[in-house]
């Protein structure tokens, strides 16, 4: 791709999170993209799942003054129940969410040009220098961005940055090389091995991201591997035991492995964007079956499990 072309690459953005410290080693500026292939239950970001852009509405900031449906030109909105609800006729003009005084409309998916963005990563350079960290592409799953990817991660790399994608895996294996070989650490999502459940709970085959992932464990690039762990889903100790066989045997001694435990928290997300929420009555999980799966985890060979967010 030439340096002109470049200049006209945009990525659909929601979110530039400065000072971020669970996205890679260091003190880190996460890019989250628009945009996922997958449908996970568990989806702790909701708004990053489509890659059209979306809008929300805050109903604890509105002050009901009524400026946004006297600016909206489709007669899309309307007064819901629980706030703001965004008909089908919504051309995403962002005209409501410009003119509402309280900021109570969130605006998801905004484009953000190469240059424009890569101008934001670099100014925060002396943040990455002092903690050894650097900047994170997040999602969504930003390899469906790859192009973007493709330009930015070399452009960083001449800055002297670290640079991490946060990836589900499910990519055209092409793509996720060439992604992947520009890259210094690689976070890798591992959801579960049951080509069943995978199917089940993320509405896709789990085929492609075990043929990736043993391709990243032979590459010699580094990386570390993330694991959801949820009670009734991915939280079995036969679940972790077979994931931790899969490491082991197909991806080498890996450096490090993340437990994530999970918490609710989203459920409100998924309200204001007028999405179903199906995992409201899951129990956060404990300390001790954290610490078991913990266990369990270390006979892949890792030289680092870590646990985080049990109750
Ligand atoms: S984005 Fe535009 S069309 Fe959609 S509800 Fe707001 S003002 Fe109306
Ligand atoms: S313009 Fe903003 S504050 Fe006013 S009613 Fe609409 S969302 Fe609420």
């Amino acid at each position: 791709m030439t340096a002109m072309q470049n200049q006209d690459l945009t990525a659909t953005i929601t979110n530039i999170q400065p000072l971020s410290t669970e996205d890679g080693p260091g003190i880190r500026t996460t890019v989250f993209m628009k945009g996922c292939p997958l449908r996970c239950l568990w989806c702790q970001n909701p708004e990053t799942l489509s890659m059209k852009t979306e809008l929300a509405h805050e109903p604890l900031r509105c002050i009901d003054c009524g400026a946004c449906l006297e600016s909206c030109p489709q007669g899309a909105l309307q007064r819901g129940e629980r706030g703001l609800v965004f008909g089908s006729s919504c051309r995403r003009c962002l005209s409501c969410a410009e003119r509402c005084p309280a900021r109570a409309i969130r605006v998801f998916g905004e484009k953000v040009g190469l240059e424009e963005l890569l101008d934001s990563l670099i100014r925060d350079k002396p943040f990455y220098r002092h903690s050894g960290g650097g900047v994170t592409f997040s999602g969504g799953e930003c390899l469906l961005q790859h192009r973007f990817l493709l330009a930015a991660l070399p452009a960083l790399k001449a800055e002297g940055i670290h640079r991490c994608i946060d990836t589900s895996g499910y990519a055209d294996p092409k793509v996720f090389q060439e992604v992947a070989r520009e890259t210094d650490l690689v976070l890798y999502d591992l959801k579960t091995i049951d080509p069943e459940k995978h199917k089940l709970y993320t509405g896709v085959s789990n085929e492609l991201i075990l043929e990736n992932a043993a391709w990243l464990g032979a590459s010699g690039i580094p990386f570390w591997i993330r694991v959801p762990v949820i009670p009734g889903y991915t939280a079995g100790a036969e679940d972790i035991a077979a994931l931790a066989q899969f490491i082991g045997e197909r991806m080498g001694p890996v450096e490090r492995i993340d437990l994530l435990g999970y918490n609710d928290l989203c459920a409100a997300d998924y309200e204001r964007m007028g999405l179903e929420y199906t995992l409201k009555e899951v129990p956060r999980i404990t300390k001790e079956e954290m610490s078991r799966l913990q266990e369990i985890m270390h006979g892949s060979g890792a030289h680092r499990v870590t646990i985080s967010n049990y109750a």
